[in-house]
C-alpha cells in the first residue's frame, strides 16, 4: 500500500456508510445524513441504487444467517479503480494489441520478442497497481469468515496484496516465471532485477526463455485451479460474483454450476448482467466496503 491511496469506506455524502443516496434502516450508525434534493432526472438513479441497497441488505442477512462462508468469483471490473483498465474497451490493452497476434501461445513460440512488447506494458501496469476498496473489503470479509474462498480470472494479485490468503487464480499469476525449457520458476521481481526491459527474460538455471505464469489463448486453464473452483463452488450457499459478466469459459460455467445446484448468486457490478442473479448495480468498490458496514 502507500500513496494515493483512495478512502476505505463510501464518504457520508453517499448516505453515510452505504452505496445509494437514500436513508436505510439496516444502518448500525445513525449517520447525520442530508440527502440532497433530487431531480426528476435523477428517479431512475435513485431507484437503482434504493434496489441495489435493498439487495446489499439481503446479502448481508444472508452471509450472517449462512453456516458456510460465501464463495466470490471476481474478474476484471474490480481492478479497474486500481488503474488497470479492462482489456477489452477502447482503453484496454486489446485496442493497441490485437490479441490474436499478442495474447496467444502460438505468437510466444513464433515470435517471443513481439509478445513481450506487451508483457513488459502489462507488466508495468501491474506493478504499479495497488488494492482498492474492493479488495480490502473482500480481505475483511474474509477475516470475519462471510467469505471462504476467491476465485479470480485476474492476474494482477491484488487480492492477495490486499491481504487474502484463500485466492484461487483461474487464469495464473504476473508474480512468476516459468522457464520454457527447463520449468524453473523465477519471481518476477527477480526478472525485472536481471533484465533488461524490452527483452525476453531468461532463466537463471539454463538461459531458456522465461515466460509469465498467465494463461495465454489457446492454453488451457491450470488444471488444479479449475478443479478446487468447481470444487468450492459446488459446496457453496452463496457466489458473489464481483466485476464480470463471466462471459469466458470455463469461468462462465461457475455461476451456472451454483445456480443448478440451489446456490444463491449475486452479482455486484455497475451494469450487472447475468440473467438469473440478485443483482447490486453499483461499483465493488462502493458495494463491498458497503456491505462491510453492514457485518461489523
Ligand atoms: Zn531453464
Amino acid at each position: 500500500m502507500g500513496g494515493g491511496a483512495a478512502p476505505w469506506w463510501p464518504t457520508p455524502a453517499m448516505c453515510g456508510g452505504c452505496c445509494c443516496a437514500a436513508p436505510h434502516q439496516l444502518h448500525r450508525r445513525s449517520p447525520q445524513v442530508t440527502v440532497p434534493e433530487r431531480s426528476s432526472v435523477d428517479l431512475d438513479d435513485a431507484m437503482d441504487a434504493r434496489s441495489g441497497c435493498d439487495a446489499l441488505d439481503e446479502l448481508a442477512t444472508t452471509l450472517l444467517d449462512g453456516p458456510r462462508g460465501a464463495v466470490v468469483l471476481s474478474g476484471a471490473g474490480i481492478s479497474v479503480s486500481s488503474d488497470i483498465p479492462a482489456f477489452r474497451g477502447s482503453t484496454g490493452l486489446w485496442a493497441r494489441y490485437d490479441p490474436t497476434e499478442y495474447a496467444t501461445i502460438a505468437a510466444l513460440d513464433a515470435d517471443p520478442e513481439k509478445v513481450w512488447q506487451l508483457l513488459w506494458e502489462l507488466d508495468e501496469v501491474l506493478a504499479a497497481a495497488e488494492p482498492n476498496p474492493a479488495h480490502l473489503a473482500l480481505a475483511e470479509l474474509q477475516g470475519l469468515g462471510v467469505v471462504s474462498t476467491i476465485i479470480t480470472q485476474n492476474v494482477d494479485a491484488l487480492h492477495q496484496a490486499a491481504g487474502s490468503e484463500d485466492v484461487v487464480e483461474l487464469h495464473g499469476s504476473h508474480r512468476t516465471l516459468t522457464c520454457r525449457t527447463c520449468e524453473h520458476t523465477v519471481t518476477r521481481d527477480a526478472v525485472v532485477r536481471e533484465t533488461t526491459r524490452g527483452a525476453v527474460p531468461r532463466c537463471p538455471s539454463c538461459g531458456g526463455q522465461l515466460r509469465p505464469d498467465v494463461v495465454f489463448f489457446g492454453e488451457p486453464l491450470p488444471r488444479a485451479a479449475l478443479h478446487r473452483a468447481q470444487e468450492d463452488v459446488r459446496r457453496c450457499d452463496d457466489l458473489i460474483v464481483v466485476g464480470t459478466a463471466a462471459e469466458v469459459e470455463p469461468a462462465a460455467s461457475l455461476p451456472r454450476l451454483a445456480q443448478e445446484l440451489g446456490a444463491r448468486v449475486w452479482e455486484i457490478d455497475p451494469q450487472p448482467s447475468l440473467p438469473t442473479a440478485r443483482r447490486i448495480p453499483r461499483p465493488a468498490e462502493q458495494a463491498l466496503p458497503a456491505l462491510v458496514e453492514r457485518l461489523r
